[in-house]
């Protein structure tokens, strides 16, 4: 195959002219850890400028090209672009962002595109929960956006899971709402939906301190990654700095640390003791509260520290772990929970537990035989309410599969949920409709048109079944 590399100048070119890229060399938008653009949405405006669709791109020029390069299958590049999730797929900090990163790299004779990706943290924080699975964006960066006139683009430091708020704007991120892939929306730019546009400026609720605080502290260390390219990860770092924290601010014990973290004790041995990597989350909230940069922790830097009081959103998690209630005699506890499992208070052990005060694991361990009881009963609660949905589910359906039929119309599946919306909580998922029509068709006795071989083994539709729907 040819190369999707450009060798030659073009006839007519003087000798010696700089080498030419084989795609336009765009830059990245945005040039701090703050704002700067993730690789997915980068190759979704690289293939717009081409005014070709990302996969088409990916099939002609970047597949081969990787292959070239990597050895890696070009089919293998273009099935990552088709996903769904391929802004995730990208950025991240795998081998096979790398691969996007310096095919794209050598493509538009750029040198930076590998910070469009979390490849520079790769060393520096654990791979596991970095990454959102969600894609979310600030109203007032795309807002921005539109002003400077240039495409709507995602930041990287919105795919961070640790991140929930827009250091800029002091805003709370959004998730962008669940979108059908339209027909042609293939190589278009991935900016904001019709949907979001239209409702942009409802969208805009305030950060808290901690959220715009700690997403700072991230941004920031995205910015020493670049810095510090050959820095990774190391216990012994870990140690020295914690250990340091602790003899500074709280007179060498960490037991203090621990409870003006309001973490647990045992964690905050095992990071004192380089046993426990800690999390970005937790690197966070530690550099909040010492107020200092998490890249000082993970060099094991000896830097000036001050103390801040942990954030609210830490004592919540700690009080929603359990109550008072553990405190008080277990034979008070056990009428009391006796009484409420007697007068359906309560339906399943979570409920109980939060109404006694206590943590679901407390509960387990002291009052075993009624624990199990709830989880039964909470089991049997839920399978009952699917059940009741399903009926009711089916019954919409055949009421709006007669009116149809009545009017003269096929009760063709498409037509029948359209006519449901807003009559059912949620259309269901695809079984669900699947189901419900064929149960209808049973029950009317009108014929399916281009019935298809079903995915799953049919259930005999029994006659029974179509009476006792009729009745509800
Ligand atoms: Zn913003």
């Amino acid at each position: 195959m040819k190369s999707p590399f450009r060798t030659t100048l073009p006839g007519g070119w003087p000798e010696g002219a700089p080498p030419r890229s084989t795609l336009y060399s765009l830059p990245p938008y945005g040039c701090s850890g703050e704002d700067r653009e993730n690789l997915g949405s980068y190759i979704s405006r690289l293939s717009s400028a081409h005014d070709m669709a990302r996969w088409t791109l990916t099939k002609r020029i970047i597949g081969p090209a990787a292959e070239e390069l990597f050895g890696v299958s070009s089919d293998r590049m273009a099935r990552d672009i088709a996903r769904a999730d391929y802004n995730i797929k990208v950025s991240r900090a795998t081998e096979q962002a790398y691969q996007w990163a310096h095919t794209l790299n050598r493509l538009t004779l750029r040198s930076n595109l590998q910070l469009c990706t979390l490849l520079p943290l790769k060393e520096l924080v654990s791979a596991c929960l970095v990454l959102s699975n969600k894609r979310r964006f600030c109203p007032l960066c795309y807002k921005d956006d539109v002003q400077k006139r240039r495409d709507c683009y995602d930041r990287l430091l919105w795919s961070i899971d640790a991140v929930t708020a827009c250091p800029l704007h002091r805003l709370k991120l959004v998730n962008h709402p669940k979108q059908k892939r339209r027909p042609g929306a293939f190589g278009r730019t991935d900016g904001p939906s019709d949907e979001v546009a239209a409702n942009i400026d409802s969208m805009e609720s305030p950060a808290s301190d901690y959220e715009v605080e700690s997403a700072r502290l991230i941004a920031e260390l995205l910015d020493d990654a670049v810095v510090f390219p050959n820095a990774g990860y190391s216990a012994s770092a870990q140690s020295a700095f914690l250990k340091h924290a602790v003899d500074t601010l709280f007179d060498g014990k960490s037991a203090r640390f621990a409870a003006h973290l309001l973490v647990n004790k045992s964690q905050m041995h095992g990071w004192v003791k380089g046993q426990v990597r800690m999390s970005l989350p937790r690197l966070a909230l530690v550099a909040y509260c010492c107020g200092c940069a998490i890249a000082d922790i993970l060099l094991g830097n000896k830097v000036m520290l001050s103390l801040r009081p942990a954030p609210q959103c830490q004592n919540r998690r700690l009080i929603a772990m359990g109550g008072a209630g553990a405190k008080r005699p277990r034979d008070d506890l056990r009428r009391e929970l006796n009484e409420m499992i007697r007068d359906a208070r309560v339906t399943n052990a979570a409920e109980a537990a939060r109404a006694l005060g206590v943590s679901s694991k407390f509960l387990r361990a002291n009052f075993p035989s009624e624990q199990a009881l709830l989880v039964q009963s909470g089991r049997e609660l839920v399978k009952a309410r699917r059940k009741e949905a399903t009926v009711t589910f089916d019954q919409v359906y055949l009421n709006e599969h007669i009116a149809l039929c009545s009017a003269g119309v096929y009760p063709a599946r498409r037509r029948v949920l359209e006519r449901m919306r807003g009559k059912v909580a949620s259309l269901g998922r695809r079984n669900n409709a699947e189901r419900a029509q064929r149960r209808a068709h049973a029950t009317t006795g009108v014929t399916m048109a281009r019935a298809r071989e079903p995915r799953r083994p049919l259930l005999p539709v029994r006659p029974s079944d179509g009476q006792t729907e009729g009745k509800v």
